[in-house]
């Protein structure tokens, strides 16, 4: 996905901190993508701009929608991060400078690893079922990943755990032993609740992880805290189990991980430790060099903003 940043701001994101337990509510706020799509940005925010490596958080719908596309985001440029891309409903395809071209469908992961750059697309395929339904994340790259060659990876199914009523599908990193196949490059937990009855579940944590939940769908509340609908409820770390009482059905999205130890640079669709690597990676996009080119969508390739020395410090 892309972004979707206000152009003028290169977001400074401290080395994280976090050793013990809070309980943070950060409410989402609505931008459109290119292409029209309205999201609920949960990350960053300004008072959280990480979780673990987690940089971004995005949820989408759930819409219907007739003919036309409900995702069309041209062609657009990533350095230093991963795309996590999860449906709830609906289909997306995929096409990227690597060649790739894959639809994902609810229950699938589809994982893009920029490294030094990668361009890619994603709409909504002319097949479709007139729903949709998601999530977009990032992850931030170490600095000693973030300068590998790019790649992609599609996982059809993905491992669970269960707990109590609820049952988490592990999209990244591992959650109570159970451990995606994805592929992370630092220790991390990225899963999808979903409680099967009216009731309490103890979520099992990392206390040597940071932790944040966003509510998806349904209602629910941690501890005292009852869950408003895609904001960003952060828990901090040492905690062993958080206490979820929850409504049958309803979906939330676990985020975890070692808080971060880098300071990181976002702007636009890039990661990065400098201005000066950014904006080189914004010329070397607008240069048509570096990140290669997704053919089928060529005429809707996306400009860069302008580039802004004036850096946010962090909130
Ligand atoms: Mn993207």
């Amino acid at each position: 996905m892309s972004d979707l940043l206000p152009s003028a701001d290169v977001l400074d994101c401290p080395a994280g901190l976090a050793s013990a337990p809070v309980l943070e509510s950060h409410p989402a706020r609505e931008a459109a993508l290119p292409g029209g799509l309205v999201v609920r940005r949960a990350l960053p925010r300004a008072g959280r701009r990480l979780v673990g490596p987690w940089c971004f958080l995005d949820h989408y719908g759930p819409l219907a929608f007739g003919a036309g596309k409900a995702m069309d985001i041209g062609p657009h440029p990533h350095i230093g991060l991963q795309t996590v891309t999860w449906l709830i409903e609906g289909e997306a395809l995929h096409r990227d400078s690597l060649g790739h071209e894959q639809v994902i469908r609810p229950g699938q992961l589809n994982l893009m690893t920029a490294g030094f750059g990668i361009s890619h697309s994603e709409e909504t395929p002319s097949r479709n079922s007139g729903r949709l339904h998601g999530v977009q994340l990032w992850v931030a790259l170490p600095d000693a990943r973030r300068h590998q060659p790019p790649s992609f990876d599609h996982y059809a199914e993905l491992p669970v755990a269960v707990f109590g009523a609820a049952r988490a599908t592990v999209l990244m990193g591992e959650l109570d032993g159970v451990r995606s196949p994805a592929n992370a490059h630092s220790r991390m937990v990225g899963a999808d609740i979903v409680v099967g009855a009216d009731g309490e579940a103890d979520v099992p944590l990392d206390p040597g992880f940071e932790h944040a939940v966003v509510l998806i769908g349904g209602a629910a509340a941690l501890g005292d805290l009852t869950l408003e609908p895609s904001a960003l409820n952060y828990l901090g770390a040492g905690r062993g189990e958080a206490r979820l009482t929850a409504r049958a059905g309803s979906r939330l999205m676990l985020l975890g991980g070692q808080p971060f130890s880098e300071r990181i640079l976002m702007w636009w669709n890039f990661v990065g430790r400098t201005p000066e690597e950014i904006e080189q990676a914004r010329n070397d996009w607008e240069q048509g060099s570096r990140f290669g080119s997704v053919p089928a969508r060529a005429a809707d390739r996306i400009p860069a903003p302008p580039v802004s020395p004036r850096i946010h410090a962090s909130g």
